[in-house]
């Protein structure tokens, strides 16, 4: 599927975009990647959904990309007896671990990890953070709190704890049991929710054993501060502002936006800016100016994908709010001031052979009227290279593999064609004019920038930089090879 813009759209499906039609008008439209949310619906469903995104991938010949996202170590409160209840600031609430059900003056929170590291002076944030508790005293089993901001609490309100790293397992048993669901299915990435230390993703990548990419999502202060070590581990990252904007005041998530942003690029791994960024346009065709220009701003800050939560997954406007990220990153990447910016933060290769062919490839393409670059990339490596440099011509990433392909869905600016195995320098340029010219990004005429590695099928190789001819009768006219 040609796309007229480099960044790429997530879009989470849920019960508004659940049929074959709906997703194939989704994808159209211009989502490159789908988001399963494994917090909501049955393994049925979830695989339903599988099997009509790889019908659609099947039918329209275009790969793409499966990213199931595991709930996590969510706190929930345990139920009410009358459902739910009014909190007033000033008044005492305490949690504990009795299973009864609550009242005004108490609720079950189901998890002893919480009070063992619970101290008087934290904060519990109730309810995405439109409650918030402080506590006055805890032990073992329980922890007297007071109300700051009141609310309504009702049955399993999600809790979160900033101030404490948690002595949580990253992946609870729920998520253990979707991660092999999912990975039985084939899925391209798993996203971690609530990732506190990089030691969160290296048990998922034990678990996960190569079957998926592992994405971290950033939505914990620890996981702000261990970034670098987060991001060491992972392979790609997700701006998670829904919680973070409750973890941290909501005035510190822009910055950080920024800051992970042009960190994930300079490592050359894909990150996804998320939450609310058209969230009126679960209720309206038309988004408001502000959502507009938080798409243009991730736009311009060069994230690899902006992603659509409700608004695709159960908004009444699933089509349009893809649409409108289409059209916003259509315009701004056709500003003269993207392109400044782009360049302006492009960080110096690495001293390796790959980054200075990668780097070179780029260069040559500025400076020529190249149509694309094709690169060769069993793994994906390379290709996550050429993206890192944010070239101004189409990227053309060459796989014989289609997870490799279809991981590559997510990463700025790759289109992934999947080839046969080469074996001949000459037979890697015929497929890669073969491939711009029928991706529409080359005519007869054009020349591109090839990139691979000699001898092929050796991963971590890429060693040659050629300018070829789209022409077949010149590439067979080229020397002996
Ligand atoms: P969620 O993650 O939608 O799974 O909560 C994204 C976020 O918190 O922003
Ligand atoms: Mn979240």
């Amino acid at each position: 599927m040609r796309r007229l813009r480099n960044t790429k759209i997530v879009a989470t499906l849920g019960p508004a975009s659940e049929t074959y039609d709906m997703i194939r008008a989704l994808h159209e439209a211009g989502a490159d990647v789908f988001r399963l949310n494994m917090s909501h619906g049955s393994h049925d469903e979830i695989r339903e959904k599988h099997r009509i995104i790889r019908q659609i991938e099947k039918d329209l010949q275009s790969p793409i990309a499966i990213l199931a996202d595991l709930q996590g170590p969510k706190l929930r409160v345990g139920v009410f007896a009358n459902g739910a209840e009014e909190l007033v600031v000033g008044a005492d609430f305490r949690l504990d671990l009795d299973s009864a059900e609550g009242d005004v003056s108490r609720v079950c929170l189901p998890h002893p990890e919480i009070f063992a590291a619970l101290e008087p002076g934290a904060s519990l944030l109730v309810n995405d953070g439109k409650i918030r508790l402080t506590v006055d005293s805890c032990g073992a089993d329980h922890a007297n709190c007071k109300v700051v901001i009141g609310g309504t609490i009702s049955n399993r309100k999600g809790v979160n704890v900033p101030d404490v790293v948690l002595p949580l397992a990253a992946l609870s048993e729920k998520d253990r049991d979707d991660l092999e669901f999912v990975c039985g299915l084939g899925v391209d990435w798993l996203a971690l929710s609530f990732v506190q230390r990089p030691e969160d993703v290296h048990e998922a990548r034990e678990l996960a054993q190569g079957r998926a990419a592992l994405l971290s999502k950033i939505e914990k202060p620890a996981a702000v501060e261990a970034f670098e070590a987060i991001l060491e581990a992972s392979d790609g990252i997700m701006v998670a502002r829904g919680d973070l904007g409750v973890e941290l005041p909501v005035s510190h998530v822009p910055p950080i936006q920024k800051r992970l942003v042009r960190k994930c690029r300079s490592a050359a791994k894909p990150v996804i800016v998320a939450t609310q960024m058209l969230e009126s346009m679960i209720e309206s065709p038309m988004p408001t100016r502000a959502e507009v220009s938080d798409v243009a701003t991730a736009i311009y800050e060069g994230t690899d994908a902006i992603m659509l939560s409700a608004e695709s997954a159960a908004g009444d406007f699933p089509v349009e709010a893809v649409s409108t990220m289409n059209n916003v990153a259509i315009e701004v990447e056709s500003d003269t001031n993207y392109r400044e910016i782009i360049e302006a933060s492009r960080t110096a290769p690495n001293s390796t052979v790959a980054d200075a062919i990668v780097s070179a490839a780029r260069e040559i393409a500025e400076t020529t009227e190249v149509a694309a670059i094709c690169c060769f990339s069993e793994s994906g490596t390379t290709a996550l290279l050429v993206a890192r440099e944010r070239p101004r011509v189409p990227i053309i990433a060459m796989t014989s593999l289609r997870g490799t392909a279809r991981r590559l869905a997510l990463t700025w600016g790759t289109n992934c064609v999947i080839t046969t195995e080469v074996s001949r320098f000459k037979m890697a340029v015929v497929a890669s004019a073969r491939a711009a010219r029928e991706l529409g990004y080359a005519e007869e005429q054009d020349h591109i920038v090839v990139t691979a590695g000699l001898p092929f099928n050796v991963p971590g190789t890429t060693n040659i930089v050629r300018v070829a001819p789209c022409d077949e009768r010149l590439i067979f006219n080229m020397e002996k090879e």
